[in-house]
């Protein structure tokens, strides 16, 4: 037991590993990443994703459509249940999505529901005096999105689908890396392929 646990600690530590030395030459639009662990009951899974891939926009949000971009880009990934499915058998739920961006404030990231209030609040964003256009260009972002389900059965998980090329059809590739109780794996998702089984 105590040796599994080792075995998949290294895991996560050269996962790591790959995933910081991957991460320099990350941000290509059209492409992400996602590391999904499993332990026990808990499946983790971190999506990193140029922002191109699931708003139109790198940048902090300049106009009342681009915020409701984001909203709208929030809210696909807090509630669409296809994002990602698992066998019927391992009985898995969704317990928690947290999305976060360097470029895009907290409450345009939270979930539908609690957003609301806030609206107001974030209303206020800076018509901020338009730094010159041409920038955009050098302007790139990502969001980073968790989500941890928690499984009863977690031996009946054998495959991972994902709707996210359906939802963000900009989205064309993403290199998943998959960490449990049978080792490592890596493999890589597309709009055609989009189940990973292990
Ligand atoms: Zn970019």
């Amino acid at each position: 037991m105590k040796n599994n646990r080792f075995l998949f600690l290294g895991v996560v530590c050269s996962l790591f590993w790959v995933s910081q030395a991957w991460g320099h030459e990350a941000h290509e639009h059209g492409a992400a990443k996602i590391d999904l662990a499993i332990e026990g009951q808990e499946v983790e899974i971190e999506l990193e994703t140029p922002l191109a891939n699931v708003i139109s926009f790198e940048h902090a949000p300049r106009t009342p459509s681009q915020e409701k971009e984001i909203r709208a880009m929030a809210a696909i990934m807090h509630t669409n249940k296809t994002l990602f499915s698992f066998p019927d058998k391992a009985g898995c739920v969704l317990e928690k999505v947290s999305l976060k961006s360097d470029v895009i404030s907290r409450d345009l990231l939270a979930p539908p529901s609690s957003s609301g209030g806030k609206a107001t609040q974030s209303a206020s964003v800076s018509p901020k005096k338009t730094k010159d256009k041409k920038d955009d260009d050098d302007e790139h972002a990502d969001l980073d999105a968790e989500f941890a389900y928690r499984c009863q059965n977690p031996q009946a998980l054998t495959y991972i689908r994902t709707g996210l090329f359906k939802s963000f059809p900009r989205l064309k590739r993403v290199d998943m890396q998959i960490a449990g109780p049978k080792g490592q794996r890596a493999a890589r998702l597309t709009p055609r392929s989009n189940v990973i089984k292990w």
